[in-house]
């Protein structure tokens, strides 16, 4: 088969790969405060996993990020990051996390052929990160993110931080003077509308061009001409390495740039984060039936939308899947 393209001409070479659906936090943008998880006899075994990994690396995708739920909840990761990272034709394996395990995982994981990470940081205010996170922890999140420096180096870290208006928007300085003083680098996502959080998004929604104005109040700030091929439109604070991010699903619609698809732990291949389209992968994984899956695969390239259908004006979300139950 040829290389995954859509039907837009946009090519698919960058695979988000969820291990689970579970994790420590619960973050109130991303998850209700009481979550029904996938049982387990309905989740992809690792082998599954890597099956579909090496699949896709068939198809042309040479990169891929292990997300979730919180991906390093999911035993023996180590062992399934260093199946895919010796995959021939895969150039890149990356990671999300929210960082609570990577004092105990980081050394592991970088040895396993994770190549970059990136971690959710959402205020340095141990109240409002427990207010955000309902169930975490700060100072392990900030010893994770410590291990992760000294196992990748900070040039292969990236900082997530999602503001939510009043909530931690005024706390955006702090954290790029964080990120600034250990040299890595930070982006910014605005919220998206996934499943019933409880937000009403048109008064939580902090725009990055918000942001943007606040942050040049405050630092030198130059746009950089870099593009690492993602969503993020990146800024340099003069003098520093650091590049901070905006990661603008409202405000700068990146879709027609969209190069990505999603696998969740239930086999489920969604083509796009910000609609409702998919195809089941389980039975053609489950029966071995590689042939099928080639189809199924195909099938998710042609149902992939121009654009995702977020609408931060209405009061109930357009997609009612968390963002947990999706892969980050
Ligand atoms: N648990 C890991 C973590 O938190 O980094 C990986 C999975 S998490 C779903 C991936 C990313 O999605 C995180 O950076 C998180 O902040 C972000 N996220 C979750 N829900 C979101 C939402 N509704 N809008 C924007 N970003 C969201
Ligand atoms: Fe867990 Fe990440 Fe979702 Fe927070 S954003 S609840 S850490 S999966």
């Amino acid at each position: 088969m040829d290389k995954l393209q859509d039907t837009f001409g946009r090519k698919i070479n960058y695979l988000r790969l969820s291990v689970t659906d579970r994790c420590d936090f619960r973050c109130t943008y991303c998850m209700s405060e009481k979550m029904q998880f996938l049982p387990r006899s309905e989740i992809l075994s690792l082998e599954e996993s890597l099956r579909i990994a090496k699949t896709f690396v068939g198809l042309g995708v040479n990169k891929i990020r292990l997300t979730g739920g919180e991906p390093l909840v999911r035993k023996d990761l180590p062992w399934l990051a260093s199946r895919i990272s010796e995959l021939n034709g895969l150039r890149e394996l990356t990671l999300t996390t929210n960082g609570s395990q990577l004092p105990q995982l980081a050394k592991p994981l970088a040895q396993a052929g994770i190549n970059r990470v990136n971690i959710s940081l959402d205020s340095l205010d141990p109240t409002t990160f427990r207010l955000i996170t309902r169930t975490g922890n700060l100072q392990g999140v900030l010893a994770g993110i410590d291990a992760a420096i000294d196992s990748w180096g900070s040039r292969r870290i990236k900082l997530n931080t999602v503001l939510i208006r009043d909530i931690n928007h005024d706390g955006s300085h702090e954290l790029i003077r964080f990120a600034l003083a250990r040299g890595v680098d930070i982006s910014f996502i605005e919220q998206m509308p996934l499943g019933e959080t409880g937000y009403h998004h048109a008064d939580s929604y902090y725009s990055n061009a918000e942001l943007l104005a606040l942050v040049k109040q405050q630092f030198e700030v130059v746009p950089s001409v870099e593009n690492t091929g993602g969503p993020a439109r990146y800024w340099r604070v003069s003098g520093y390495e650091t590049r901070i991010g905006f990661i603008s699903p409202h405000s700068k619609n990146f879709c027609a740039d969209c190069n990505r698809m999603r696998v969740t732990v239930r086999g489920e291949l969604f083509p796009c984060l910000g609609n409702d389209g998919m195809v089941d992968l389980l039975p053609a994984i489950r029966t071995g039936d590689e042939r099928r899956l080639l189809e199924l695969i195909a099938r998710a390239a042609t149902l992939k939308p121009q654009a995702h259908i977020f609408d931060i004006s209405q009061s109930e979300p357009r997609i009612m899947r968390f963002m947990s139950r999706t892969g980050g």
